[in-house]
Parts: C-alpha cells; sequence; structure tokens
C-alpha cells in the first residue's frame, strides 16, 4: 500500500512535469475534461457503471456486490424503491465502492482527460476506429442535413458535449430517442443527440461535459447504427465542427470489422 502511494504520487509528478513542459509556448485556457469511458460512467456526481443485467447475466444484487454498490444508494441513483421489483432489461446505474475504483485505476482503465475551454465542446462518441463521420452539416440531396452523423457501433457511449441541462430526453419523431441538452457557458446553445438505444438521463438533469447521457444505436429515421449530432442557437442550425476540436485521427484508419 505504501509502495502504491509512492508511485502514484511519483507518477503525477512526472505527469505534471510533462504537461507542464509540454505546454510552455501555448499555456492553454482549458479545463480537465474527464470523458466517460467503457469501465468508468458517472451519474449525479457519483462514479460507476451502467448496466442491463440481463445483458450481462447477472442478477441486480450480484452487480452491486460486484461493483461493491451500497444498496441505498443504488435505488436512490435509480429511483427505485426498497422492496420493489428490480428491473433487468433497461440499464441501471451502479455506484463503486472506493476500492473498486482504485482497483480500476490500477488495471489503467480510468477516464481520459484532456483539455477543453469552458466554451468548447468535446466530442459526443467516445471515438474508437469504428466511429468516423458520414455526413456533415449542409446541403445533401435537395434536403439540408442539420447536424453532423457520426457512425459508431451500437451500444456506443454518447457523452454530453459541454455541461448543462437536460432539456429533453425522450422519442423525438425522425430522431428517435433523443437528448436535448441547454448549454448556458457555451452561448446559451443547445445539442441534440439522435437515434440512440438507450437514454440515460431525465429531463432538468444537470450533466457535466464527458458524462455518459445515452448509448447509442438507430432509433427514428436511420439507415444504420450513428449519432446525429446538433447543435443550435434559437433554433437555428449551427456548425458542429465549430465548436469542436478536430476529430480524433481514427478517422484515418479505416474500420476493419473483426
Ligand atoms: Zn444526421
Amino acid at each position: 500500500m505504501k509502495n502504491l502511494k509512492k508511485t502514484l504520487i511519483f507518477g503525477t509528478l512526472i505527469a505534471m512535469a510533462g504537461f507542464w513542459s509540454y505546454n510552455t509556448f501555448a499555456l492553454p485556457k482549458g479545463e480537465f475534461t474527464y470523458l466517460d469511458n467503457e469501465y468508468i460512467h458517472s451519474f449525479q456526481n457519483r462514479d460507476g457503471l451502467w448496466v442491463i443485467p440481463s445483458r450481462a447475466r447477472k442478477s441486480p444484487e450480484a452487480l452491486m456486490e460486484a461493483f461493491g454498490s451500497d444498496k441505498e444508494e443504488f435505488l436512490a441513483l435509480n429511483q427505485l424503491k426498497a422492496g420493489k421489483n428490480i428491473p433487468r432489461n433497461t440499464p441501471l446505474f451502479f455506484p463503486y465502492s472506493e476500492t473498486i475504483l482504485q482497483e480500476l485505476e490500477k488495471e489503467g482503465k480510468s477516464r481520459e482527460a484532456v483539455l477543453s475551454e469552458p466554451d468548447k465542446m468535446v466530442w459526443p462518441v467516445i471515438v474508437d476506429r469504428y466511429s468516423r463521420i458520414t455526413s456533415r452539416i449542409g446541403r445533401r440531396w435537395n434536403k439540408f442535413h442539420t447536424g453532423i452523423d457520426i457512425a459508431c457501433r451500437r451500444g456506443s457511449i454518447i457523452v454530453a458535449a459541454a455541461d448543462g441541462e437536460v432539456e429533453i430526453s425522450g422519442w423525438m419523431g425522425h430522431y428517435g430517442k433523443v437528448v436535448k441538452i441547454y448549454h448556458p457557458h457555451v452561448s446559451h446553445t443547445e445539442t441534440i443527440y439522435a437515434h440512440n438505444t438507450h437514454l440515460l438521463v431525465n429531463k432538468g438533469d444537470k450533466v457535466k461535459k464527458g458524462q455518459i447521457i445515452a448509448f447509442s444505436g438507430t432509433t427514428g429515421k436511420s439507415t444504420g447504427p450513428h449519432l446525429h449530432f446538433e447543435v443550435r442557437y434559437q433554433n437555428i442550425f449551427l456548425n458542429p465542427e465549430h465548436f469542436l476540436p478536430e476529430f480524433p485521427d481514427t478517422i484515418n484508419t479505416v474500420a476493419k470489422l473483426d
């Protein structure tokens, strides 16, 4: 344990040294944003994991035990009542115990930290080698495409592009299962995340940049699993790419499905 602490402190120092030396020529205004990944999700300022028990082929009780979740906290976070049946076919949030979190960190499964200025967004799909931009904003045949399409595997992690408050979480015609978020610190814009399979946040929730809000899919009018992402200001469609860093390099790697 003592050794681990030493390693951690030493590691942090090295990381800090690297950070400062790397940025001496252009000190960023950005703050750290932690991107949820397949191992660690955040929900209402708690670290844990969204799991559909039937998919995991485990009972909610077994999952609680595995993740060190406190039962009362688990029930409260999922708005469930004690003594009632716990659903098995919808995503449930299992808060991690401190021990489990430390183990994940040791295994190198921590969230990725990225620098992002408060008035800028992060890519709403956690990009892997399967994700790529398939359509940008603008005229497409005789229609106007109102956002950007990012093809990704079904069940990919969709995160909030910036801090904000959830305005809509539900079904919306062609958009399928959609989340709409209002961003007071990004010029009062709104972002829209369409065609998801599962929505993980509710209307009125405050969400953090990089926090998981949905699992991707192909609901609504859609030809395959992808995220349709929009940025609006007073219902005018803006180009999302003006708020985003460049799409990560993986776009150039041709996805090979194996
Ligand atoms: Zn689209």
